[in-house]
């Protein structure tokens, strides 16, 4: 039997399987106790935990973090980490330094296989979902970091390689992982989920009773744009992922984010600034735009619109009551690109 990796259970799941086993309750306290609090991973320093279950503990359980890989530091202070998995999948995590916090943009899977034509991790297939534990390790690799500079991750993003919403189960556990006061401790709030637009994945998230923010990549006003980009959209048209997203409104759920690339000559215009208004007005959805000018990645043939008619594209969604903002960009001196750094140690860039 493979050894079970601690960093991937919930509080409530870790009680019920000591529970189930005989233990008490409070195990599992003390476990996060020294886990995430003291930051202990070797089961013999903890001792208030008798030698017999440090036992079961050693022979059934582990502790096991990824491993660094490459580390890239951007001048802004943008960290990017190649870790390592244990069966030697590498994936990317990215620390953004904004003035509210200190953002990880955690992946979800080992490559991607919903193929949008602008993204570098495209470029490698997915070869499998990443765990709980470790997308925990992700953050927890960060916040080793961070912690010698006396910081720490205080937003999460799951915006890094993969489709959360195609690793639904292992996203949600870690979701809770980040939020349980005896783990990280980071507010619902500070946590949002990026997903290309899984319909079925929107409506199950609809019903999820804790409160994370939700960002939809749109990318494109119409079918028309979005189809050529991403070929999710042929699954999930524009009406289906509307109907989705007001389901989720309806279900309590907070103000969606939508996320709106721009790239030049394709979705840029004025006419596009004008259908995305449009979109979000008639279907009185409470969305908040994001602006991306597209971060090239050369393979594409995708290019960023000049400074010019991405003010211009901003300033109209403002004018048409669409509450917008461009996004700041982090770490153009390294391989900042999602994906990139992978797919070039993978040699595919
Ligand atoms: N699969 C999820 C999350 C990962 S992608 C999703 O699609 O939302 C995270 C974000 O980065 C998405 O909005 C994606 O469209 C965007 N992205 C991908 N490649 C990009 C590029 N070359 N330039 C700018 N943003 C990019």
């Amino acid at each position: 039997m493979p050894k079970k990796n601690l960093f991937g259970y919930p509080i409530q799941e870790l009680q019920d399987e000591l529970v189930a086993r005989g233990e008490s309750k409070f195990r599992a306290k003390q476990l996060f106790e020294w886990i995430y609090g003291k930051k202990v991973y070797d089961f013999d320093a903890m001792t208030n935990v008798s030698k017999a279950f440090r036992e079961v503990l050693k022979d059934e359980y582990c502790l096991e973090l990824p491993k660094l890989y490459t580390r890239q530091d951007a001048k802004d202070g943008t960290i990017k980490l190649l870790l390592e998995m244990e069966d030697g999948s590498k994936v990317e995590t990215v620390l953004m330094r904004y003035n509210y916090g200190n953002v990880c943009c955690v992946s979800s899977q080992v490559g991607c296989n919903m193929g949008c034509a602008f993204c570098a991790s495209g470029l490698l297939k997915r070869d499998r979902n990443l765990t709980a534990a470790e997308m925990v390790g992700e953050v927890l690799i960060l916040n080793q970091i961070l912690a010698e500079e006396g910081e720490n991750v205080s937003h999460i993003v799951v915006m890094g390689t993969g489709e959360p919403f195609d690793n639904y189960e292992n996203v949600m556990r870690f979701v809770h992982i980040m939020n349980d006061p005896f783990a990280l401790a980071i507010g619902a709030r500070h946590i949002t989920v990026s997903t290309c637009g899984l319909v079925p994945g929107i409506m199950k998230y609809a019903e999820e009773t804790i409160q994370i923010n939700l960002a939809i990549s749109l990318h494109a006003p119409n079918d028309k744009i979005r189809n050529q980009i991403m070929p999710v959209s042929r699954a999930y048209p524009m009406d289906k992922l509307i109907e989705a997203i007001k389901y989720y409104e309806e279900k309590g759920g907070r103000r969606v984010t939508f996320e709106y690339i721009l790239i030049a000559g394709l979705n840029d215009s004025m006419k596009e600034a004008d259908e995305l208004a449009k979109l979000i007005h008639d279907n009185h959805i409470y969305a908040y735009v994001n602006l991306i000018p597209v971060n090239p990645v050369k393979e594409k043939g995708f290019l960023r619109p000049s400074e010019k008619a991405i003010h211009a594209f901003h300033d109209r969604l403002m004018k048409a009551g669409v509450n917008t903002t461009v996004r700041k960009e982090f770490g153009t001196d390294i391989d900042g690109a999602c994906g990139q750094l992978r797919a070039k140690v993978e040699g595919k860039l």
